[in-house]
């Protein structure tokens, strides 16, 4: 195990100067605003012992905001080299030639503009406060100025409803723009006004298939009557019939094989069939076109599979730190928040495992709790329960009200992390 961490998310600010309806700064109520502090900028670097892997500038809020931004990129350089690959995500409003050479001459690696659409009329109505900036403009700009650097341009977008039929419409605009990366991430929905935006069903594939196969009609009538003749054989009130058998032999194949079987969700799966079947063949059809065009693409998969969950902060050792010093194991987590997912609405409660204007972050790194927190989350399948994939989760199951506990007994619950099962992505 890693004794300090190998990489770091630091969020410089959490004013943006756009207002985007899916995101989550939207649903905050008394979060207090700023920028990072370059002392405290200063004291992370005295604090981090050898190069760090990633060095991520961006958090909740537009980091092209801060004016330091290029001082705190030349201050890691000059202390730890080159080694590290220095990242910012910006929405791009901000991105004129000007700063973004400021920033490459300063040693950032990669420069991703976060985008949602090829359609600039679509973006400015996803993007409330960006009509009209020029991101086709700070796009090329940047990309002849990290050319001439030897630093690289991405784009990440975010995928829903209303932009699928765009997707290849980007990918060409990506390409005929000299992009060196594009990622494309399913939609968090922070409240339920756009889960139907979704374009993702958090059952897995698996238990889907497999009533798919029997018949959801059936599958029902096989659950309904295995519940009856459990209570009436706990009754007494006539013999066996067999129901109970049938029902045992298909949910335990799908334990064999490590899901549940969540009937509510797998039917709502169901009745998206076609927009799911849809959103597999845009995004197979992106792949290809992306190899041929030999663009580097990150795609998501359609189905969670619980069995292939992973948190990508954990895997790097990564620390995410707000631009107020405390640290959070994440950026999902770094906030309290409502989360709609799976149906329902819970309380992301914020988890701090310290605060870097009082304590240093290696210390932080190896308070037992933390410790704990990531071993747990390093066979993370095994160790934490996927929720979407069971019935309890539909028939008000306490632990899912709030991310405290799972019913593994793990404290701080991911057992419905979106960003676990690598449908959403983190830019890290
Ligand atoms: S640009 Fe990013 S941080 Fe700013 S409002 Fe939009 S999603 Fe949120
Ligand atoms: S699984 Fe999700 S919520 Fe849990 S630490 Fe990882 S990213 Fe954060
Ligand atoms: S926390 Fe509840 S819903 Fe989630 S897997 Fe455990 S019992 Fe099921």
């Amino acid at each position: 195990m890693s004794n300090a961490p190998r990489s770091l998310q630091i969020e410089v600010t959490n004013r943006c100067n756009f207002d985007c309806v899916m995101c989550m700064r939207r649903t905050w109520r008394s979060e207090k605003y700023g920028l990072l502090d370059p002392k405290l900028f200063s004291k992370i670097v005295n604090e981090v012992s050898t190069a760090l892997e990633r060095l991520a500038l961006y958090g909740f809020g537009e980091p092209l905001l801060h004016p330091d931004l290029p001082l705190f990129i030349k201050e890691y350089r000059r202390v730890f080299g080159d080694s590290t690959h220095i990242l910012v995500v910006t929405n791009g409003s901000l991105a004129t030639s000007e700063l973004v050479e400021k920033l490459f001459s300063s040693g950032l690696n990669e420069l991703v503009f976060s985008v949602d659409s090829g359609d600039l009329i679509k973006l400015s109505s996803i993007r409330v406060g960006s009509s009209q900036y020029p991101l086709l403009h700070n796009l090329a700009e940047a990309v002849k100025v990290a050319r001439k650097r030897g630093g690289k341009v991405s784009v990440a977008a975010i995928l829903m409803r209303e932009n699928l039929r765009e997707l290849l419409d980007l990918l060409n605009e990506v390409v005929k723009l000299g992009i060196d990366e594009l990622t494309i991430s399913h939609l968090i929905t922070y409240t339920s006004t756009l889960a139907d935006q979704t374009l993702y069903s958090l059952s897995s594939e698996y238990p889907v298939k497999l009533v798919e196969k029997i018949g959801l009609e059936e599958w029902e009538k096989i659950s309904h009557y295995a519940f009856i003749e459990v209570l009436r054989r706990q009754s007494h009130l006539e013999p066996e019939i067999g129901w109970q058998a049938i029902y045992s032999k298909i949910y335990e194949e799908a334990i064999r094989r490590g899901y549940s079987l969540n009937t509510a969700n797998i039917k709502y799966a169901l009745e998206r069939k076609t927009i799911l079947e849809e959103t597999s063949r845009t995004l197979a059809e992106a792949r290809s076109r992306a190899i041929e065009m030999g663009l580097t693409i990150n795609l998501p998969e359609v189905y969670a599979d619980a069995n292939r969950r992973s948190c990508p902060y954990i895997d790097g050792d990564y620390v995410y730190v707000r631009y107020d010093g405390l640290v959070a194991p994440c950026m999902d987590l770094a906030y309290e928040h409502p989360l709609f997912v799976n149906n329902h609405y819970k309380i992301i409660r914020r988890v701090i495992f310290g605060d870097l204007w009082r304590e240093r972050l290696r210390d932080i790194w190896m308070k037992p709790k933390y410790i704990t927190f990531r071993s747990i989350r390093r066979e993370f399948s095994k160790n934490v329960p996927w929720c979407p994939d069971c019935n309890l989760s539909t028939l008000n199951c306490w632990y899912i009200n709030e991310n405290g506990f799972d019913c593994y007994g793990n404290e701080v619950g991911c057992s419905e992390c979106v960003y676990s099962t690598g449908l959403a992505k983190c830019i890290i």
